[in-house]
């Protein structure tokens, strides 16, 4: 199809509804399908965790929106992370960024380690670091842009192109630019992975993860494996609920975007913030290579409160309109005191709150947090 992304977002995975012509796609809930006697499955399903129609509707939109060449939806962000690890071998090597989203690092150390799957963290903006990382082992470069919670940004096409001289798999997880400011797969990834708990969902009531391919290739192949016989698969109605979601998302991440930035501007020339962490301002030090390969900069702002963890902490208790709360990505904006979340190995610095820009009007989020800011 060569439609433009706001009609994906709409008409991509469409099901063509035999049972009652709806309009709005019907949930198919059944966890088996009738098959004939030579085990031939006349509409393609059989069982639940191979595929169904609500969870095959889903990948064909996100696919369609990342504009890759296959998708496969997981019960949550982390599954779809997993499953990239679990494609790869023992012995394998992986790099990944040293501020990748905590999940992804403590999978990779508490768990992953152990099953002789070696990782190496490095500073992703810095690419001669990278490439002192690389080994002959190394089959996954893991990259993460922006990050998460600084909002590092680092360069997806040159690091593709240094995992794929290396014969190493570039996966970018782009749960926070999402294909509508970002698209990873035409900067050369192999794939993109998505958290569609977040943005994808957009209404903090589904969890939910997304793996797109540039190619049906072998690392497609493999991780189609990973979803069938692992398990770790999406419900229907969480699949239905994200497609939902999925309808508005250009609509709503660019909201998120425009009122993120304007939050940032704000923060940044307040007395008591230390410093905000946005890849829209000019003095963001990647802003240049963001503004190279984003179409906008995201709904996160990160921001060091001056007075330390305390005055960050009391920032959170102060604000009406923010839910202090972890996440992002739903209709609501929320802030939380990032370091009590990651807990004390985190290198999250102590007085930084990270705020996930909603779509309420952004005077009224900015006047919650200009009164707000005050009371310190
Ligand atoms: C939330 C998140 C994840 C994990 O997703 P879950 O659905 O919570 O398991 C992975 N990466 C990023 C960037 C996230 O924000």
């Amino acid at each position: 199809m060569a439609y433009e992304l706001e009609t994906l977002a709409i008409h991509a995975g469409a099901i063509d509804d035999q049972s009652a012509a709806a309009v709005a796609p019907p949930l198919t809930m059944s966890t088996t399908f009738h098959h004939d006697p030579d085990g031939t499955t006349p509409r393609g399903f059989l069982y639940g965790t191979l595929d169904n129609p609500n969870r095959k509707s889903l990948e064909a939109a996100v696919a369609a929106l990342e504009g890759g060449r296959a998708a496969l939806a997981f019960a949550s962000g982390s599954a779809a992370t997993k499953s990239v690890f679990m494609a790869l071998r023992p012995g394998d090597h992986v790099i990944a960024p040293t501020d990748a989203y905590y999940g992804t690092t403590r999978l990779l150390r508490e768990i992953f380690d152990g099953w002789g799957l070696h990782a190496t963290f490095a500073d992703m903006a810095d690419l001669a670091a990278v490439r002192a990382a690389l080994r002959p082992q190394t089959k996954l470069v893991w990259v993460e842009s922006p990050s998460n919670p600084m909002l590092r940004i680092s360069d997806i096409a040159a690091l593709a192109t240094l995992a794929r001289k290396a014969g190493a798999w570039c996966v970018c997880d782009n749960t926070f630019a999402t294909p509508v400011l970002q698209r990873p797969l035409q900067l050369g990834a192999h794939a993109s992975l998505h958290a569609s708990t977040k943005y994808f969902g957009g209404h903090s009531d589904v969890v939910g993860g997304a793996i797109v391919l540039a190619e049906d290739d072998a690392l497609c192949a493999r991780l189609r494996t990973v979803q069938r016989y692992e398990g770790a698969v999406p419900s229907p109605f969480d699949c239905w609920l994200i497609s939902r979601g999925l309808r508005t998302l250009p609509l709503r991440v660019r909201q998120h975007a425009a009122n993120a930035s304007a939050v940032a501007t704000f923060l940044a020339l307040h007395p008591k913030v230390r410093a905000v962490h946005y890849p829209g301002l000019a003095s963001h030090p990647n802003h240049a290579v963001a503004a190279a390969q984003m179409r906008a900069f995201g709904g996160i702002v990160s921001a060091q409160i001056a007075g330390g963890s305390a005055a960050a902490q009391a920032l959170c208790g102060s604000v009406r309109l923010f839910a202090c709360a972890t996440s992002f990505g739903g209709t609501e904006s929320l802030i939380e005191h990032r370091k009590s979340i990651e807990g004390p190995q985190s290198p999250t610095p102590d007085d930084l709150v990270r705020i996930a820009v909603g779509l309420e009007n952004v005077d009224d989020l900015i006047a919650d947090l200009e009164a707000a800011l005050a009371t310190l």
